[in-house]
């Protein structure tokens, strides 16, 4: 830690002159912030990122990590897309995925009755979907739920630590921006003491957005989550095949309310948010663990909160600020984080085109 700040001051102090003329900066180094740097230095730019704590420790920290398509019916073939452009990138970089299937569950008999009718009237299409009458151990409760192919489990972490080691991107650790200003014909953000110049600026700060922006404050709601990781099981080998067996692929329950799913490096976590912040998303988790995974309570290896930002129809926002400068906005990812960033940073890059 004292190591890291001490790194992440001196880099402060030298930001001033070596962001200079880059072309663009990205605020936010979270999975977005990154997909979006990545694929504008790709396209020859040269990319400064800054963030005010240090890279993908935000909400993408926080994720469970599954890149899979959105059940919506209109954004089912976007989303699988997304999933396809992460899976391949993340193995470029080597940080191999696993391909998994997920499955959905509804708490409730209307809950099951809309998955069942949706997976009829899109069975036979892509991605690929089935029903699965017999859930395992966590058919208990649930009648039954529709499994979505296609998916995987991605260390988002270090994916995007990955998509930030780039020779024209810099990264700019704990530098907080805390006002963009359009002054002479120049844009410029500004942090405390210092002011970055620069050509245009991305706004990847996800909930943290309405700070610098009073429209994007509330064009995009705020949404708070709590995950819960275990520590990692292949100690306890018992208990890792009752969670194999319980949870034999990642769940996603209630539309996402609860997410549930083995780590690359055999973990169970468990991720959770209530529609319009109602409830008590730890709560659900210890539910979930009392009901199914009891024993695991004594493996907890962390807690954590956080807050995201959510759109209401769960497709992120992405545009150009009015008034003078280019000044773009990427947020909203929500649950389907993993699947929307590539198409994210698509968009930002047509927009810079013009
Ligand atoms: C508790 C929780 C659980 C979740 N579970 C899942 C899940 O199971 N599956 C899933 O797909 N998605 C999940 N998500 C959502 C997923 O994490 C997001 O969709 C995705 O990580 C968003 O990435 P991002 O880059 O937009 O945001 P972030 O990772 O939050 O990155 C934004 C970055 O911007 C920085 N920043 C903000 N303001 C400033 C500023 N003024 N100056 C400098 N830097 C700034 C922040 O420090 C942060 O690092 C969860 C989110 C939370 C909070």
């Amino acid at each position: 830690m004292t190591d890291r700040s001490a790194v992440a001051r001196a880099s402060n102090t030298a930001m001033d002159a070596r962001t200079k003329g880059k072309d663009v900066l990205v605020i936010g180094a979270g999975l977005v912030g990154a997909f979006i740097a990545n694929l504008l230095a790709n396209n020859g730019l040269r990319v400064a990122v800054v963030d005010a704590q240090y890279t993908a420790q935000a909400a993408t920290r926080r994720a469970v990590g599954l890149a899979t398509p959105m059940l919506v019916r209109e954004q089912m073939a976007d989303t699988l897309r997304g999933v396809e452009i992460i899976t391949s990138t993340a193995q470029r970089l080597g940080v191999p995925p696993r391909a998994c299937r997920v499955l959905h569950l509804s708490s409730s008999a209307a809950g099951t009755d809309a998955l069942r009718a949706l997976y009829d009237d899109l069975k036979g299409g892509k991605p690929k979907l089935t029903w699965e009458l017999e859930p395992g151990t966590i058919s208990i409760g649930f009648g039954g739920g529709l499994v979505a192919h296609n998916s995987a489990l991605i260390d988002l972490e270090t994916l995007a630590a990955r998509l930030l080691r780039h020779s024209r991107i810099s990264v700019y650790e704990h530098v907080e921006i805390q006002s963009l200003e359009w002054h002479n014909e120049q844009l410029s953000a500004l942090s405390a003491g210092n002011t970055v110049y620069t050509d245009a600026i991305i706004l990847a700060t996800n909930a943290y957005a309405g700070i610098l922006s009073p429209y994007l404050a509330d064009a995009a709601g705020m949404v708070r989550g709590v995950t819960w990781s275990s520590r990692p099981l292949n100690d306890a080998p018992a208990l890792l095949q009752r969670v194999l067996q319980t949870t034999p692929m990642p769940l996603i329950i209630d539309q996402a309310q609860l997410t549930v799913a083995q780590t690359l490096d055999g973990r169970l976590r468990i991720a959770a948010w209530r529609k319009g912040n109602q409830g008590d998303p730890a709560g659900d988790i210890a539910q979930f663990l009392h009901t199914y995974l009891r024993a695991l309570a004594r493996h907890t290896d962390e807690w954590r909160t956080g807050v995201t930002s959510l759109t209401p129809d769960g497709i992120p926002l992405v545009g150009k600020l009015a008034g003078d400068g280019t000044v773009l906005y990427a947020l909203g990812a929500g649950i389907y984080g993993p699947a929307w960033a590539p198409l994210m940073a698509e968009r930002i890059a047509q927009l810079l085109e013009g």
